[in-house]
């Protein structure tokens, strides 16, 4: 490699040891809240060693959710947690999969750009990695680096060898290693296991990585001796075996870290000199959050209940609105298809506001329109997200606008009202260039995404939630609302309250005579923040406590 360091940035790699699951991302977040909170600019990236090029088109059952950027990038859950938790702006450049890496040195190998040479593991893929991670060099004081899976994966093993090479070709003032491990409590025993530890950072170790900061993810707090002994089999200091705890909130991460000194120790070892943090907003998020005076339970339907992760930002957002308003946000997940039998409608009636959130494909279909449909008729505040928004339109159109067999083309091609359609060709402001699609196009990366304008109308829900004439949200999806049944849906009532600024593209719908019935083709959870909480999250929440019976 003969790029050269710039040497403003610093590097820190984060790896995970053990298990899966500890909360990497929410330790490589909070760990970025908190140099930020010193006043340093940071950015992150992840480094994903499966194959597939990018999670687009993954079931979020086994991966968890497929977040969005600006830019259009389906990535790993993680970049939301990033975003949330500081003021980076995620984009392509800061997901990269194995897949992505091997194709990009592939195609470079195809196009004949290594001169005949042997393509090899070692340098063509490491380069191409360590060429991932050396774009962030010069962006931003600090950038975080998180390797996903763990020490010892197979697939993850280029990963940790670019890292390893990075180590030199930065130096150590400018490079640091983060290890996540588990430290088990054996209930049984009554006793605290550092062994997984000093395996993991052995395997480390062995690939020629030597962590300079544990942390250590355990249920009871580690007392100095405990860390003097992990201290003593993994070649760290003492004081840079840090315990992460088990938190109540996800929100509480960044504050446990720094009364451990996590930051003190990255800021000595990587030679940066700071002031000290200003942790007080997070301080007082925690406290708001642990001490709601409301409390607001919330309907979901959705096809993934079985699987919280399918909907992280969903949740979070959910949770937002409540620090909003001063309230505990209970989640009810509710399968769709258990509606479609009607026996979970009881269900729904417990609840103050019911949310439809995105999902692809027919199942339970049915019966998330009978969920709009109670929501409806009930006055009971409703949340359409993506397909929520669509079934809402269907919904609409059979019931209220007599289209009888009204549809989504996804769900029925032969539908006599198709509503919501597959757009064949929309222009894209971005790019200033018109996108052209059909039902025979990839799957992977066809879909609408990313950010797009969208101008509101004045007097709406939205625009009382927003207070902004255009306003900019990210999308993911492939099928739209049909403007030929646009005047129709109109006439009997559908209030069409966000367009493109072409007025080619409807983006949000809501209905008048209701307390709060609102959908958006575009995904707002990819934008909410606890210290900045989403304002359609923050008004359904609102109007979900004011439609509370007890
Ligand atoms: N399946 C719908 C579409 O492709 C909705 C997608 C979504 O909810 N993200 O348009």
């Amino acid at each position: 490699m003969d790029t050269q360091p710039s040497k403003k940035t610093k590097f820190i790699f984060i790896t995970g040891g053990v298990l899966s699951s500890l909360g990497k991302g929410l330790a490589a977040a909070s760990i970025g809240a908190l140099l930020e909170s010193r006043g340093m600019t940071v950015t992150f990236q992840k480094l994903d060693p499966y194959i597939n090029v990018d999670p687009g088109t993954m079931n979020p059952f086994q991966h968890g959710e497929v977040y969005v950027t600006d830019d259009g990038a389906e990535t790993d859950l993680d970049m939301g947690h990033y975003e949330r938790y500081t003021n980076a702006v995620m984009a392509q450049k800061n997901n990269y999969t194995s897949g992505r890496i091997y194709y990009s040195v592939i195609m470079k190998e195809r196009r004949g750009e290594y001169l005949g040479g042997t393509v090899q593991m070692i340098p063509h893929i490491t380069d191409e990695i360590k060429k991932a991670v050396l774009q962030l060099d010069g962006s931003v004081d600090v950038a975080i680096i998180e390797i996903g899976g763990t020490v010892g994966d197979i697939e993850g093993l280029p990963f940790i060898e670019a890292i390893r090479q990075l180590r030199g070709d930065l130096g150590r003032e400018y490079s640091l290693f983060i290890h996540l491990t588990l430290v088990p409590y054996i209930k049984t025993a009554g006793e605290i296991k550092t062994k997984p530890t000093q395996h993991s950072v052995k395997g480390l170790l062995a690939s020629g990585i030597q962590p300079d900061i544990l942390m250590c993810r355990t249920e009871v707090p580690l007392d100095q001796s405990l860390k003097k002994k992990i201290a003593l089999f993994c070649n760290v200091e003492p004081q840079s075996v840090i315990t992460a705890i088990d938190v109540d909130t996800i929100y509480e991460v960044p504050l446990r870290l720094h009364e451990e000194g996590v930051d003190d120790r990255i800021l000595e070892k990587l030679g940066i000199w700071t002031g000290a943090p200003n942790i007080k907003p997070w301080v007082e998020l925690v406290d708001k959050i642990k001490h709601p005076h409301h409390k607001v339970t919330i309907c979901i339907t959705g096809k993934y209940v079985e699987l919280k992760e399918a909907y992280k930002s969903l949740h979070e957002s959910l949770v937002h609105g409540g620090i909003a308003n001063d309230a505990r946000v209970e989640l009810k997940y509710i399968a769709a298809e258990d509606l479609e039998t009607g026996e979970a409608i009881d269900e729904l009636k417990e609840c103050d506001g019911i949310l439809v959130p995105g999902g692809f494909g027919s199942r339970g279909m049915e019966g998330k329109i009978r969920a709009i449909t109670y929501a409806r008729e009930n006055k009971i505040p409703f949340f359409g997200i993506c397909l929520g928004m669509q079934l809402a339109v269907v919904e609409f159109a059979r019931t209220i606008a007599a289209m009888k067999g009204a549809n989504s083309t996804e769900l029925d091609q032969e539908t006599p009202f198709p509503v919501i359609y597959l757009m064949k060709e929309w222009f894209d402001f971005r790019t200033g260039k018109t996108e052209v699609r059909d039902e025979g196009s990839d799957m992977g990366g066809t879909l609408r995404l990313g950010a797009y304008p969208c101008k509101l109308a004045e007097g709406t829900l939205a625009h009382t939630a927003y207070q902004q004439a255009e306003i900019s949200e990210r999308h993911r999806h492939r099928y739209e609302f049909n403007n030929l049944f646009r005047e129709q849906l109109e006439e009997a009532g559908l209030v069409v309250s966000g367009t493109s600024p072409d007025d080619t593209l409807v983006e949000i719908v809501e209905l008048a005579d209701h307390p709060w019935f609102l959908g958006c083709q575009f995904h707002p959870e990819f934008k909410s923040k606890p210290m900045q909480p989403h304002p359609l999250f923050r008004d359904f929440i609102k109007a979900s406590l004011e439609n509370k019976k007890d």
